[in-house]
């Protein structure tokens, strides 16, 4: 019955669980996190998650999820070990939701609008350390990065004409 009563949740992710400490102030209001990984994603896209008076509510606040499925080339077939510390690792991510190995190739499946590509390639790149497999196809996901950043403007209505196609 108390309607006063209001839950705190993360804006990236919508956890319940937040951390009073990651506390970002956006235009007057503040903003708590559940982690620094939603804290750095809310800094760098706040209008995914923020809505404004011009364009209504912001695509998080519509429940929008933009689910992306990626091939991660390794060098190598992925071990057993490097294979268990890269599903411990990536399962820390908000916004991961699904991940298939195959031999050398890593499918992640993740939700665009709270975690990149990057993000998870930096993830897998602090795992793969010292490991043989590594991964390739660096220039190729330096392309995929950009037209991430481009796809996640477009959605918060912030592409000028002629911008990011
Ligand atoms: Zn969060």
């Amino acid at each position: 019955m108390n309607k006063l009563e209001f839950t705190i949740h993360c804006p990236v992710c919508h956890m319940t669980k937040i951390n009073r400490s990651l506390l970002v102030n956006y235009q007057g209001v503040d903003h708590y996190f559940c982690s620094s990984q939603c804290l750095e994603r809310f800094k760098s896209h706040p209008h995914l998650f923020v809505g404004d008076p011009k364009h209504g509510k912001s695509p998080k606040q519509k429940d929008q999820v933009v689910l992306k499925k990626r091939r991660i080339r390794f060098c190598d077939a992925i071990s057993d070990r490097l294979k268990a510390e890269l599903d411990a690792s990536l399962q820390m991510l908000m916004g991961v939701e699904a991940m298939v190995f195959e031999d050398e190739d890593l499918y992640v499946t993740y939700d665009l609008i709270q975690v990149s590509l990057e993000d998870i390639e930096k993830a897998i790149e602090k795992v793969a350390v010292g490991f043989r497999e590594g991964v390739v196809e660096q220039v190729k996901r330096g392309l995929i990065h950009y037209s991430e950043e481009c796809e996640l403007d477009n959605l918060a209505h912030l592409t000028k004409d002629g911008g990011c196609h």
